[in-house]
């Protein structure tokens, strides 16, 4: 078989017409076709490897017959009008299974697609010898232009974006596809256009309603068609999202994804503030071939994430930041795994030491994952992520859990710690927060003098109504509350009047090398003195030199935390190394080591 006949087998099959029910539109056009020339029999007929099958049919009862000796075979095979007069005297078709059937005449009009592949026929056919005028011929034609116009329309269905009018994703997938069997290995750039930050589509379609997002979309497409002309077909694969495929060299490609960039910054649609177009244009240089239309696809959105996260107008795609992205992907996906296995998550406690008297009153309870792969993973690089999704409730949840029993454990041993558990901002907006704390602490019968809740200072000045009157009840409840990292996030100092906690603890950036910076004294020095003047009972974090515990002693810091008392450990060893402590260190002993 010819690769002409192979490529015109593939696009019918992508047409997916054959052996598909009948349609009143097609059926109507045969049914013209049999009274326009008087004859019983018409049928649209499709030129399949070994048969003709009819997608629609006047005046026969099959719907396939062998293309062996097929009229409509012919003209598939010539592109061409076919007229037979009379099949019997025809030496090719008198012995024909059609001539067989009773058929005398056959005429037939191709049925041939904007690519110029030949589907097969629109035909009418008769019992009876018969003439054909060229009237009749060109009426032929007519109703075969008919049947692929309704060919066209179906198959645009579903692959056009209604919004824009311009080919959706699956047009892309399929054209990629196509591009790959053309031309496999060939260098291509697939770009992503997108006119919005994307993490904020929902939140502008709730202020601006839901038709916003089309709005933009329609207006962003003609000037990206604009900008790229004739050279590459545009795609729309979202709600303002574009798409599509150029080749030529990196730096034209990357000046003209800035080009398309600039121009859309100029779109003007009717109520949209500027600073809500913040267009991106992403470029990933990719093999035919070699990925997958999706995958490629993803490519430049991370590339389109790039440009965003450094606050650039378009960016190149980046294997490391992918990976980066990937892994963080991957994290979020295996975190729910973890809270439902019993062997990946612990806690480690890190105690927390009086300056003045030396004791240890209480430990910081850190969350340790053990993933089955990658091994630890720091809660510096996980938390983040889980806390910007729904899993930040199950997170704390777990903590919370574990945290209480073990504070209860050690209560009944007799050890009076206060058990400190990192909380998110977005646990104080869960509505029964309160509830569930203080029904863990009911069932292990603690008291709330067992816990403190540590919050970063951005969560606590960040939130909402809700947020804050669950803290106020928390604190009405006798909970005792810590800005965790003070220093490190809004640092206003002032706003600390208004925030209600107990505690605060100094980040472990001004702490670390505060025997060395004489800057780092001074910013800790006022910040203990002004903490002290609103009432709280100041933390330092990362006391890592005895040089530094004197320091803070002098500057008056309530407690000190830090690998110069302990790292954290497991809730066991902790047990072990507080037992050691408190034999090694009475308060005597503690007081004179720190004022030497
Ligand atoms: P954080 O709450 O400020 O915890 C203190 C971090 O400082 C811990 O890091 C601790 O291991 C580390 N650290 C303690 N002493 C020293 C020191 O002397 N020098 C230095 N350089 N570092 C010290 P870790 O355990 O890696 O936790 C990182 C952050 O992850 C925590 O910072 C906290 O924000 C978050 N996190 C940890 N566990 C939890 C949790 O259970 N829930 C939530 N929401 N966040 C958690
Ligand atoms: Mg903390
Ligand atoms: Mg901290």
């Amino acid at each position: 078989m010819s690769t002409n006949e192979e490529a015109r087998l593939s696009v019918l099959r992508q047409l997916n017409l054959l052996d598909t029910p009948p349609s009143e539109s097609f059926d109507r056009i045969t049914r013209m076709a049999s009274q326009l020339f008087g004859l019983p029999v018409a049928a649209v007929s499709l030129t399949d490897r070994d048969r003709q099958w009819f997608k629609s049919r006047v005046g026969v009862d099959h719907w396939e017959i062998p293309r062996f000796k097929a009229c409509c075979g012919e003209v598939a095979d010539t592109n061409d009008v076919l007229v037979v007069n009379d099949l019997l005297a025809s030496d090719h078709y008198c012995d024909s299974p059609l001539a067989e059937s009773g058929i005398r005449f056959y005429a037939g009009a191709p049925l041939i697609t904007y690519d110029g592949y030949t589907l097969g026929a629109m035909c009418v056919l008769g019992r009876e010898p018969r003439d054909i005028t060229d009237q009749e011929i060109n009426i032929l034609r007519d109703l075969a232009a008919m049947v692929m116009a309704q060919i066209d329309l179906q198959h645009a269905v579903g692959r056009i974006d209604p919004v824009t009018g311009l080919p959706n994703y699956l047009s892309y997938v399929e054209d990629v596809n196509d591009l790959a069997r053309d031309l496999p290995g060939s260098l291509r750039y697939a770009i992503s256009t997108e006119i919005i930050d994307l993490n904020q589509a929902n939140t502008l379609q709730r202020v601006m309603g839901p038709a916003y997002l089309d709005s933009l979309s329609r207006a962003a497409a003609p000037v990206i068609r604009e900008v790229l002309g004739e050279q590459a077909k545009l795609y729309h694969i979202g709600p303002c999202q574009f798409a599509h495929i150029e080749y030529g060299e990196e730096p034209s490609v990357l000046a003209r994804a800035e080009r398309l960039r600039e121009a859309l910054l100029g779109i003007s649609v009717e109520d949209c503030a500027p600073f809500m177009l913040r267009p991106v244009v992403g470029v990933a240089p990719f093999w035919l071939g070699g990925k997958q239309p999706d995958a490629v696809l993803r490519l430049a959105h991370s590339a389109c994430r790039d440009a965003r996260e450094a606050e650039q107008g378009t960016g190149l795609y980046s294997e490391t930041s992918d990976a980066r992205y990937l892994r963080s992907f991957n994290l979020i996906a295996d975190f729910r795994e973890a809270l439902q296995a019993s062997d990946q998550l612990h806690l480690a406690y890190q105690p927390r030491v009086d300056l003045a008297s030396g004791h240890c009153v209480g430990a910081e309870a850190l969350i340790r994952w053990q993933h089955p792969v990658l091994g630890n993973v720091s809660p510096a690089e996980f938390i983040p992520l889980v806390e910007n999704t729904s899993m930040a409730k199950a997170l704390t949840d777990w903590v919370m859990r574990n945290a209480i029993r073990q504070a209860a454990i050690w209560h009944r041993e007799g050890l009076t710690l206060r058990v400190s558990i990192n909380i998110a901002a977005a646990n104080l907006e869960e509505e029964n927060f309160t509830g569930r704390l203080l029904g863990y602490l009911n069932s292990e019968s603690l008291t709330f003098k067992a816990i403190e809740l540590e919050l970063t200072e951005s969560s606590l000045i960040g939130n909402g109504r809700a947020a804050r009157e669950q803290l106020d009840n928390l604190m009405a409840l006798g909970i005792k509350i810590a800005i965790d990292d003070f220093g490190t996030g809004y640092s206003s100092l002032s706003y600390l009047q208004t925030i209600p906690a107990h505690v605060v603890k100094i980040d472990h950036s001004f702490i670390t090398n505060l025997d060395r910076h004489m800057r780092s004294q001074t910013l800790v020095s006022s910040m203990i003195t002004m903490a002290h003047e609103l009432g709280y009972t100041v933390v330092a974090e990362g006391v890592e030199s005895a040089a530094s515990r004197s320091l803070l002693f002098s500057l008056g810091c309530d407690e000190i935390q830090g690998y110069l008392i302990a790292r954290p450990m497991t809730s066991d060893a902790f047990t072990t190394w507080l037992n050691h402590f408190r034999d090694c260190s009475p308060a005597r002993q503690a007081q004179e080591s720190i004022t030497r």
